[in-house]
């Protein structure tokens, strides 16, 4: 499954900084997932709660902050936040249009426990 992969790498990624900050436990994962990233939060979640298990993330609590599409309009420069997969500016109705948020998955903030 996708969202298994992507929780290896995230765990991974946690594990990383966790040992750059000589932290012995994660207590807090915060991670942004855009609408469009292809990521289901709710098996995201639960890969993370199997994962997370045999390693420093353990007693991590996983939060996850859905980010919506934005757009950005190169004819009329303005940016729109949109609800639902639409290329064309609701301002001037251009499909000149750049999706600038809302692809990615990103890992915003660990909440550390050191000595
Ligand atoms: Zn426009």
């Amino acid at each position: 499954m996708h969202e298994y992969s992507i929780v290896g790498a995230l765990i991974a990624q946690c594990e990383q900084h966790a040992l750059e900050n000589r932290a012995y436990s994660i207590a807090r994962v915060v991670i942004k997932i855009g609408v469009m990233s292809g990521v289901e939060p709710e098996l995201l979640k639960t890969a993370f709660e199997t994962f997370k298990l045999d390693g420093i993330c353990k007693n991590a609590e996983l939060e996850m902050q859905i980010q919506p599409l934005v757009i950005h309009c190169s004819d009329c420069d303005t940016r729109t936040q949109l609800e639902e997969r639409n290329l064309i500016c609701p301002e001037c109705k251009s499909f000149n249009t750049r999706l600038t948020e809302g692809e990615e998955m990103l890992l915003m903030q660990l909440e550390l426990e050191t000595e």
